[in-house]
């Protein structure tokens, strides 16, 4: 028996959920594979940030309404901390004067949601949909391009062959390596962990996710985001090559300093552990790829795209699905899916996306002099318009780009 589906999408996280709704909406039929069974786990910050609503909501403004109304599983977030090395916090809300407004009808900029809670949530959409064919717990290991199609088959599987396929199977995909070429470069690869936690004391009342800068990570960062129930996500992160070079053990330093640091150790007087720690790697977009090729498009973690300085990766999975459903449906409509059609992906995904990661790049290097960061955070908590300009330094490319000025750090030391 062969499955003969024109669209096949492999993996059923974030990005590969963003592509087959989007086909969805365009009345295009697709077959959606994971080899997980949902609700599943995936080791990640669970932190969604603006740009995660923004993908979604160019899909159908539907997802994210429905969302927002299950405060069982996320909380709202509606700010960020930067603790620096000296201890320095700068804390930078979402809005401004949060105290002032009713937060239970503002529209919240950011969520935390354990991602085993997010990504079922996604796979309810897909349910729910008319268009879209679900298939979990089903591995294939073999994947082919022949002049007929693409070709998978696996243990226990029916062989499927499409006419394209939609590669989202996240930050190990053997698949991308394959068909893709894509390698594991360690300098533009970061290595991280994640802890679940009970009883952290000291959350921020509004919810701030904390990154805390400390020289141990440099340049990466602790980070602890709080969780609904008063339960936190905690976890550390580094950039491959230096993990290598520092020989950090991420999860032995995690564990030392929350007991050690004087400035964790209160905090986690009384923490426990809920379950294991985990890691997992972060393909960062800290290079351009070639992201598709003759009947194939890579998204997400995939095709190497999460943001180098921050960590986040699901908001630029869901920006390259609906981007790649969306090329998709017009090769379908040409009945053309060579690589040479599907170069248009690459150049509207780096559209979107590359001013940013470039940015980003370009801030992860300069954090790794220590001494930069400090004195910039010393002299940035003095100054009032450098707090509005990380306040939107996460949503907005153009106002992060002055942070790349000399003139901009110039004008902080004049205070200007
Ligand atoms: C420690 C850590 C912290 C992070 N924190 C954040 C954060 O706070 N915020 C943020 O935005 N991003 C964060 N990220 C990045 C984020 O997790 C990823 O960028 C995001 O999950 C990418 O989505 P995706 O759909 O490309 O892949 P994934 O979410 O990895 O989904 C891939 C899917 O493919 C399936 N799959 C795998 N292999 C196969 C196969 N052979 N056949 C079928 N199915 C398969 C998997 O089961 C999975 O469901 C973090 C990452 C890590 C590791």
């Amino acid at each position: 028996m062969m499955i003969e589906p024109d669209v096949c999408i492999l993996g059923a996280g974030p990005g590969g959920v963003a592509a087959a709704l989007q086909l969805d909406r365009l009345g295009v039929d697709c077959l959606l594979i994971d080899k997980a069974v949902f609700p599943r786990d995936k080791v990640c910050g669970d932190a969604i940030s603006g740009k995660t609503v923004w993908a979604f909501n160019r899909i159908d403004e539907a997802i994210f309404k429905e969302f927002r109304g299950l405060d069982e599983k996320k909380i709202n977030c509606w700010g960020i901390s930067f603790i620096f090395s000296n201890g320095r916090d700068l804390s930078v809300p979402y809005k401004p004067n949060l105290s002032a407004l009713d937060l239970s009808v503002e529209k919240p900029v950011g969520y935390v949601s354990k991602r085993i809670a997010f990504d079922n949530f996604l796979v309810e959409q897909v349910k729910k949909s008319t268009h879209i064919q679900l298939l979990e717990n089903v591995n294939y290991t073999d994947i082919r391009e022949e002049a007929d199609g693409i070709h998978l088959s696996g243990k226990d599987a029916e062989d499927i062959k499409a006419k394209v396929v939609i590669v989202a199977n996240g930050a190990l995909s053997q698949v991308a390596r394959k068909l893709g070429g894509l390698q594991i470069e360690k300098k533009h690869h970061c290595g991280a962990i994640r802890a679940y936690m009970k009883n952290v004391k000291g959350m921020n009342e509004y919810n701030f996710i904390e990154l805390h800068f400390l020289k141990e990570f440099m340049p990466g960062y602790l980070w602890i985001f709080p969780l609904p129930n008063g339960d936190a996500n905690v976890g550390a992160g580094m950039r491959s090559d230096l993990l290598g070079k520092k020989k950090v053990n991420l999860k032995a330093a995690l564990d030392r300093l929350i007991k050690e640091h004087p400035r964790f150790k209160d905090r986690f007087a009384e923490a426990e552990y809920d379950g294991p720690v985990q890691g997992f790697p972060l393909p960062l977009g800290s290079k351009k790829r070639k992201i598709s090729g003759n009947r194939f498009l890579l998204v997400g973690d995939a095709a190497s795209l999460i943001d180098p300085l921050t960590g986040e990766g699901i908001g630029n999975a869901a920006t390259s699905g609906f981007l790649a459903a969306r090329h998709v449906a017009e090769a379908l409509h040409q009945n053309e899916f060579s690589a040479n059609t599907f170069k248009k992906y690459d150049a509207e995904v780096y559209k979107y996306l590359w001013k940013e990661l470039q940015i980003s790049t370009q801030l992860q290097r300069a954090f790794l002099y220590p001494w930069l960061v400090t004195l910039t955070s010393s002299i940035a908590l003095r100054n009032q318009r450098f707090t509005e300009i990380i306040t939107s330094m996460f949503t907005d490319v153009d106002v992060r780009k002055k942070l790349l000025s000399p003139a901009f750090y110039f004008r902080l030391l004049l205070n200007r």
